[in-house]
């Protein structure tokens, strides 16, 4: 069972991997994915390159940290946890005060047994994190007087790179299916694991199946500026020739399922994951648009505008373990997991079913020339004449034979019978 595989492949051998961004922990992670899916192509943007409004950041790379007290005793070591290091922390080699050390340990008071994730991607800084009950006891250890060293032996490249990992399954058409999830987050399970599982849960599953009506893309991305550097690579293609999708995220826990919807909230992928909780019946809840925070911020931009919705179990930055070291396997579960992953599969199976037929030809086609067009005016051919041209107007690849046939008010067959007729005419795709 594929769901078993890759739980304990995540929670054994990719779990206590130091992602960030960038980095040899992305490249390690994406290696792994492709010992089990050869096909699984690995690219890469260089540091500096600018992709829409951004640049690709500096690859962060990380040998050890530590803070040591006056007798040189480590008090807090990234090698027990990646947590306890500021992600993208720059390197630090000095000796500091009490205050000024502890200034630079982090901690969340409400969550006392609890290391928190906290990163600082743009702004140059260093810190630790740890449990506050750990940092209140070590407070307590030392005089005001005592020193401390910090050390982290981090390196930010600017000439390393940004990578991330793409597997496309080829359907019968060009028509295609994106699948997002990323690959960025250090040792935790539901917040970046669990979409990860739930995707090579869907690629082996799909790639066992033999003919497959759409083509679906994988991609295995750093979230924000990898979802940017992708879309800069490949985004008119994507336009030409998505028509749904998914992001995956916080999808592995046993807690109540949840989704958002693309920016509008009628598209063929909203609709096709409420038939997926439909024919599970599973009851969900819809989290609005605007609480966004994942890559559906970066597919439904104004421009790019790919329809992609999310799938979760329970909503990043929504769940009380959500950005801390209790974020791990207790939460994330094989049983979360398989539920997840049964929306997905089901989602994405309605999606590469469904008819979405899309006009090739710019402004009204010429029916003339294609024997389509009502030579003689007697009323029921002008009814079927105006069938076509209608069926075209709705076929911009965002409604599926279903919506068309609403949106006409004719029956589905009749809708089918006219989507063949354009299709032999090379009219739609
Ligand atoms: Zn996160």
């Amino acid at each position: 069972m594929s769901v078993k595989k890759y739980y304990k492949l995540a929670k054994h051998v990719l779990f206590p991997i130091c992602r960030s961004l960038t980095g040899s922990g992305v490249r390690e992670t994406l290696k792994i994915i492709k010992k089990e899916f050869p096909k699984l192509k690995i690219y890469k943007v260089s540091s500096g390159t600018k992709v829409f409004d951004w640049n690709v950041p500096p690859e962060w790379n990380v040998k050890d940290a530590y803070i040591l007290d006056k007798n040189s005793r480590k008090i807090v070591n990234f090698k027990n946890s990646n947590l306890h290091l500021v992600g993208y922390s720059v390197p630090v080699n000095k000796s500091f005060s009490k205050k000024e050390i502890f200034e630079h340990i982090h901690s969340l008071a409400n969550q006392p047994t609890a290391i928190p994730y906290i990163t600082s991607y743009y702004k140059k800084y260093w810190g630790f994190c740890l449990s506050h009950n750990e940092k209140l006891k070590l407070y307590k250890n030392y005089r005001n007087s005592d020193k401390f060293k910090a050390v982290i032996k981090s390196n930010l490249n600017s000439k390393g790179c940004l990578n991330y990992g793409e597997l496309i399954l080829k359907g019968k058409s060009k028509q295609e299916i994106l699948i997002s999830t990323y690959i960025c987050h250090p040792s935790m399970a539901n917040d970046d694991l669990s979409g990860p599982i739930v995707s090579m849960c869907l690629i082996n599953y799909f790639s066992k199946m033999k003919k497959l009506d759409k083509t679906i893309r994988f991609i295995f991305i750093p979230e924000t500026i990898g979802s940017i550097a992708f879309l800069s690579k490949n985004l008119s293609y994507l336009k030409k020739n998505l028509v749904g999708g998914f992001n995956l995220t916080c999808i592995g826990d046993e807690r109540r399922h949840s989704c958002m919807f693309s920016k509008y909230g009628n598209s063929v992928s909203d609709k096709a994951l409420v038939a997926a909780y439909k024919r599970l019946k599973i009851k969900f809840k819809k989290h609005s648009f605007l609480e966004r925070g994942s890559d559906e911020r970066q597919y439904n931009s104004p421009g790019v505008d790919l329809p992609i919705a999310s799938i979760f179990r329970s909503k990043y930055a929504k769940y009380p373990e959500y950005h801390t070291s209790l974020d791990n396997f207790n939460i994330v579960t094989e049983k979360g997991i398989k539920g997840g992953f049964d929306v997905a599969r089901e989602a994405v199976e309605i999606l590469v079913k469904k008819i979405i037929p899309k006009n090739k030809i710019l402004c009204e086609p010429q029916m003339g020339k294609r024997g389509l067009y009502a030579t003689l005016s007697t009323k029921d051919e002008k009814k079927i004449q105006r069938g076509y041209m209608s069926f075209l107007q709705y076929a911009d690849g965002k409604n599926d034979l279903e919506d068309i046939s609403t949106l006409l008010n004719i029956k589905l067959n009749l809708a089918n019978k006219i989507y063949n007729i354009l299709k032999k005419n090379n009219l739609v795709d």
